[in-house]
């Protein structure tokens, strides 16, 4: 599992070196190296999931990986602080629920809630959303900890539609998935994000690559008025798409001209708003689109996920095609005229990030939000957080 997450932590076509006490994990890792993938599913290696979870990801990814031994608690101070850490998980305070409170005959309260599913589940389900309230007071989260935003999005249709894409993955889907995950991370080289990340490279002057006066963020794109007519050209398709697509999935006999205003009427369509359909290439279905479908009666899951994945897909493919690689050209040209080769991009830029710290957390904030994730999973119950 160790060598598992460490791997997931590497760019593509990277070199690297681990270090093992375990010579069980260094002689399978040996053995199995030479094998195709096909072969260690036949196989019958111990863990074999995770070995062949390990040997997907070095394969898709390109990875050459080197593992050595080393003796067990040996003096190499990486060693050392991996143990630290490792004794620190395991004294993590312990919650021992006693014998007696599972044999309680009477209601068990939550913060005066009586719990009336499954404690165990309950535990697990607040737990799950304090791990969702972690995620999103990642820095790069910052966008849904507005409350207003929160309340517009189906989060157990988005998070679903995510775990999805997840498990089930398309060889061909692979770059389309990351492209979308770099969305949703805002980790799309953008301009602003080079900036940030190497500013030795690139200096102030780097700006939206259509027309080069304001900052090039992902935002910026659908705002941006030199590809007006492109993003409207988006919009209308998109608009149109949504019309065919509940035409065909529905089960009723629909108006169309009824449909037609009914999907104008969506509130998406504004761009800026505090959602909008750029939201869709995160996966992010907004409870109104929920709610048209289900007035045309698309509600069956299964119909339900193939419908939002053509939808939330044909969104991303739309702007990575009509947007962003058209973008890429100009900024290769661009980077072409200062000089910039890719050898420069790859190497690692010498400059400090400018750390900034959690200062900048509103602690109220921080407090109601984790009581509202905690209610949330509380009164929706069920899986909703279940990634
Ligand atoms: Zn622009």
């Amino acid at each position: 599992m160790a060598v598992i997450l460490s791997l997931m932590t590497y760019p593509k076509t990277a070199n690297v070196k681990i270090y093992s006490d375990s010579q069980w994990v260094v002689n399978i890792f040996d053995d199995l190296n030479f094998l195709t993938i096909k072969d260690i599913e036949r196989s019958k290696v111990n863990y074999k999931v995770l070995w062949l979870c390990l040997f997907k990801i070095i394969r898709i990814y390109s990875l050459k990986v080197k593992i050595t031994k080393v003796k067990a608690h040996s003096d190499c101070d990486h060693n050392k602080e991996a143990d630290k850490l490792a004794k620190f998980g395991a004294e993590k305070n312990v919650l021992i629920i006693e014998d007696k409170l599972l044999l309680h005959n009477g209601t068990v309260c939550w913060r005066d809630m009586p719990i009336e599913r499954n404690p165990i589940l309950m535990i697990k389900e607040i737990k799950d959303a304090q791990f969702i309230e972690e995620f999103l007071m990642l820095r790069r989260n910052e966008v849904y900890r507005q409350s207003d935003l929160l309340r517009l999005i189906d989060w157990k249709i988005s998070l679903k539609l995510n775990n999805i894409n997840q498990y089930d993955t398309l060889f061909e889907d692979h770059y389309l998935q990351s492209f979308r995950i770099k969305i949703c991370c805002n980790e799309l080289p953008t301009c602003a994000n080079l900036k940030k990340r190497k500013p030795d490279l690139y200096d102030e002057n780097w700006k939206c690559n259509f027309i080069k006066i304001e900052e090039e963020t992902f935002d910026h794109f659908w705002k941006c008025g030199k590809i007006q007519n492109v993003v409207q050209d988006i919009l209308t398709r998109l608009k149109i798409f949504l019309v065919k697509i509940i035409q065909e999935y529905s089960r009723d006999d629909i108006d169309i001209h009824e449909l037609k205003i009914k999907i104008n009427e969506l509130s998406m369509w504004d761009i800026g708003r505090l959602y909008d359909f750029t939201f869709l290439m995160k996966n992010q279905i907004s409870c109104q689109l929920m709610e048209l479908l289900r007035c045309y009666k698309i509600t069956e899951e299964k119909l339900l996920y193939k419908v939002l994945k053509q939808i939330t897909g044909r969104v991303l493919l739309e702007f990575k095609v009509l947007i962003w690689e058209p973008r890429n050209e100009l900024q290769i040209k661009e980077e072409k005229r200062c000089g910039i080769s890719s050898k420069d991009k790859k190497a690692k830029s010498h400059s400090k990030r400018t750390e900034v710290g959690v200062k900048n957390v509103d602690c109220n904030m921080l407090e109601s939000n984790w009581n509202k994730w905690n209610n949330l999973s509380f009164h929706r119950g069920g899986h909703w957080a279940n990634f």
